[in-house]
């Protein structure tokens, strides 16, 4: 039978580089696969519908809930994300690792009902970057900027529900910790010993 795929959950305050970090891993993991959330957050430039997040009105969001659709849902910044249920459980039974890229509110909701997943929470080297990393992306207004940063310290402080840490100070080296989680998660004795079968049959069988 085909093995399930993992599940991830990976937060972080707005602007550590949690999107950056798990864009750069797919590009180079192609047994990862990110959940694109429903979000009614406007539109930022560049951001595309259906790939960065699938943008949909109040309305639509709360039609979602009633039909239980969702994951899980949460406000975030006065906006509200939900993760697709439907989707999730496809990507894992087809054997790809899952990443949701979900608040910590969402990841207490997904770790009660499946408690497996693993979770990551992203920091940044220190306030001052985080906030010159929030600027330099150029994609909010200052008004969202600052709404943004007075929710930091609360944010960081559920890093101890996470069951990994990592410090995105410099990228190459973030991305690498953070690949090496889903690599060593594939090694264990028990999918290993799955997968190579044949080997292990060969290597005891008698000369
Ligand atoms: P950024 O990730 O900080 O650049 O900003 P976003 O606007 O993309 O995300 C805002 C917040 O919503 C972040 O804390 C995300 O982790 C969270 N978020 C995004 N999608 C979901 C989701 O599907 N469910 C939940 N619970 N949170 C989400
Ligand atoms: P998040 O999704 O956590 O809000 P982003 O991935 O959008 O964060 O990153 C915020 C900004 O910081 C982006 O402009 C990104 O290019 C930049 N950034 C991310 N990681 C690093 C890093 N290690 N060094 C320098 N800049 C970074
Ligand atoms: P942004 O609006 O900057 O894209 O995201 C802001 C925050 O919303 C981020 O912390 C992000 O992790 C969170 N977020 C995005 N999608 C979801 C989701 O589907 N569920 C939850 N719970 N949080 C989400």
């Amino acid at each position: 039978m085909k093995q399930l795929g993992h599940l991830y959950i990976v937060s972080a305050p707005s602007g550590a580089g949690k999107t950056s970090l798990v864009k750069a891993l797919l590009e180079r993991d192609s047994q990862v696969v990110v959940s694109v959330s429903h979000t009614t957050r406007p539109r930022r430039e560049g951001e595309i519908e259906g790939v960065d997040y699938n943008f949909v009105t109040p309305e639509q969001f709360e039609a979602k809930i009633e039909n239980g659709q969702f994951l899980e849902y949460a406000e975030v910044f006065g906006n509200k994300y939900g993760t697709s249920q439907v989707w999730v459980q496809e990507q894992l039974k087809r054997g790809l690792d899952v990443i949701l890229e979900i608040d910590w509110q969402g990841a207490e909701q997904v770790r009660r009902l499946m408690p497996e997943a693993r979770s990551v929470f992203i920091l940044p080297p220190s306030r001052e970057v985080l906030e010159r990393r929030l600027r330099g992306r150029g994609t909010d207004t200052e008004e969202v900027i600052q709404r943004r940063l007075s929710k930091t310290v609360s944010e960081i402080s559920h890093y101890g529900e996470f069951d990994y840490l990592i410090v995105n100070d410099d990228f190459e080296t973030a991305l690498a910790d953070l690949a090496s989680l889903f690599r060593s998660a594939r090694l264990t004795q028990r999918l290993q010993q799955q997968r190579h079968e044949a080997l292990l049959a060969a290597l005891l069988s008698k000369v």
